[in-house]
């Protein structure tokens, strides 16, 4: 008898939506994170669920159908989390021509699961307002639609609801050797410091870059897949424009770029993608990567943005299905699961490539696929919000309201920030409390005792940097002082609970 049904290797976007739909369905689940939930790459993604309108050009039918499907599903079940987000494309007279750009978005609005979001419009940049940071060189554009996610915190919500529903969430924990014994898999863990042995009816490897070095190393198989792993780089700078639309702009080494209002006051710029070697717990934005981000937003922006307005850069690295697209740009997004058993042997299922935007129909695919292994409920998630998630799809404005009315001394900026972070949940955060003081000691501007004290107890944050990066991305507005106090404050809090 194993100890569990299903150990699932990595705290992803990946990792998480596949044990929140396991323990979902009955299954007794364990996810193994070797560091904090999402701090691979699901917190340095573009943070878009989008079709992927560049697809269209590779003919990626399937994966732009289920990712523009997914968008609307995602907006329902994570409301907080998400937003419709309107992106404005340039006309660039020297490249892809307008009937092209038509033709696209076209197929875009009309390929599937579009009932929310509003489709298409052309529009005269000389004359509407989306024109106005822009070089007059660009007169024409369309606007279309796709979607915004705080990728790091849907990855935690779904780890929470995971653990709400009975999987047994590991941070800090990494696999170091797994091994088949016939009908099921023995897991050696080093969880902080300590050697733990588990064992498991099947496993699934969602160690995003790291997947084939586990397979290789840890699991000693021979990799049945070709990955290649590709870094891409963003860069954050101060507000480019005042409006709340996003930009995405073409280039002529026929990559695209995109501009998109980030936390307030900021523009987040992003992508490169370039083939990546080394330690993916490490990645880096170079200098010619922020160069180069730098130049292709310059070439549409009537005010040149120079590297020297970069506020904060990050890079993530991504695995990719190799279909032997010889430009990084090219390769496959498509998600591939390669499920490993002979008879009587545990199930080995490995998970190649993904995006953020179609990880619960990834999670719903790997389900399938372990059915014919394990005893296995059927599909949930469609339509069962995140927690915090219970109000409808446009609901932030009144649940901001009511925050307000019920907590006056909240700003509205802050009142904004915790229902978009916690949705119904903020009830339970800020209970009671009649007066700011109340809310204990105060990390930054927003940040206080209570809200840090709710993210240890309930959203396995364990370091400044869980709250900071990944429960929240208040790294950008509290200076090291507030951080060094923070850090102080979750250590002294940490012990106290252990001393219990
Ligand atoms: P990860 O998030 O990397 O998770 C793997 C986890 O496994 C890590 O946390 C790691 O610590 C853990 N792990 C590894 N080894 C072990 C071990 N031995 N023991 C325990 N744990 C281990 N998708 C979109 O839909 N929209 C976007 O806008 C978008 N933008 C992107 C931009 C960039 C630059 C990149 C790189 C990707 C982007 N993506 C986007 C894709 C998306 O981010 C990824 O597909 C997704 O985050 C992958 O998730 P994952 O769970 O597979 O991997």
């Amino acid at each position: 008898m194993a100890d569990v049904d299903l150990a699932i290797i990595g705290g992803g976007i990946n990792g998480a939506g596949i044990a929140r739909d396991a323990a979902g369905r009955g299954l007794s689940v364990l996810l193994i994170e070797q560091n904090d939930l999402a701090s691979g790459t699901s917190s340095k993604s573009t943070k878009l669920i989008h079709g992927g309108l560049r697809y269209l050009e590779v003919y990626a039918f399937r994966l732009v159908h289920e990712a523009l499907i997914e968008r609307e599903v995602l907006i329902r079940n994570a409301p907080h989390l998400t937003r419709p987000l309107r992106f404005v494309l340039p006309h660039h007279s020297g490249l892809r021509p307008a009937w092209m750009l038509r033709l696209g978005l076209f197929l875009y609005d009309h390929l599937g699961g579009r009932h929310i979001l509003p489709g298409t419009e052309a529009v005269d940049l000389t004359h509407h307002v989306v024109g106005e940071p822009l070089k007059r060189t660009f007169r024409q554009g369309f606007i279309y639609s796709d979607g915004w996610v705080d990728d790091s915190r849907l990855v935690v919500l779904n780890a929470v609801d995971a653990a709400e529903r009975g999987a047994t969430i590991r941070t800090r924990t990494k696999l170091t050797r797994a091994d088949r014994e016939g009908s099921h898999w023995q897991l050696v863990l080093n969880a902080r410091g300590n050697r733990e042995v588990v064992t498991a009816r099947a496993l699934v490897n969602a160690a995003g870059p790291w997947a084939p070095d586990v397979t290789e190393h840890l699991l000693r198989q021979q990799p049945t897949a070709h990955v290649r792993l590709i870094k891409g780089s963003h860069i954050v700078v101060p507000r480019l424009y005042e409006h709340d639309h996003a930009y995405i702009f073409q280039n002529a080494d026929g990559r695209i770029v995109f501009a998109i209002p980030y936390e307030r006051d900021l523009t987040l710029i992003g992508t490169t993608d370039i083939d990546f070697k080394g330690d993916p717990a490490a990645p880096a934005a170079s200098a010619e990567e922020i160069t180069y981000l730098c130049a292709a937003a310059s070439a549409y922006f009537r005010h040149p943005v120079l590297p020297d307005q970069v506020v904060y850069a990050f890079a993530g690295v991504r695995q990719l299905y190799d279909d032997g697209a010889s430009r990084a740009k090219d390769l496959t997004r498509e998600y591939v699961l390669d499920l490993q058993a002979r008879a009587g042997q545990a199930p080995l299922l490995t998970v190649y490539g993904g995006k953020i935007t179609t990880y619960r129909r990834l999670a719903e695919t790997a389900l399938r696929r372990l059915a014919r292994y394990l005893k296995v409920g059927a599909p949930w998630t469609a339509d069962a919000p995140l927690p915090g998630g219970e109000f409808p799809y446009d609901g932030v404005e009144a649940l901001t309201a009511r925050a307000r009315g019920l907590w006056p001394f909240l700003t509205e900026a802050n009142a904004r920030r915790l229902v978009r972070a916690y949705g119904t949940r903020v009830d339970r955060i800020l209970g009671d409390a009649r007066r700011p003081e109340q809310l204990g000691e105060r990390f930054g501007d927003e940040l206080t005792a209570t809200e840090v004290r709710y993210l240890m107890r309930h959203e396995f944050a364990e370091t400044s940097d869980d709250v900071l990066w990944r429960r929240s991305k208040l790294g950008l507005r509290v200076g090291a002082e507030a951080e060094a106090a923070l850090t102080r404050f979750m250590e002294a809090s940490a012990s106290r609970t252990a001393a219990e």
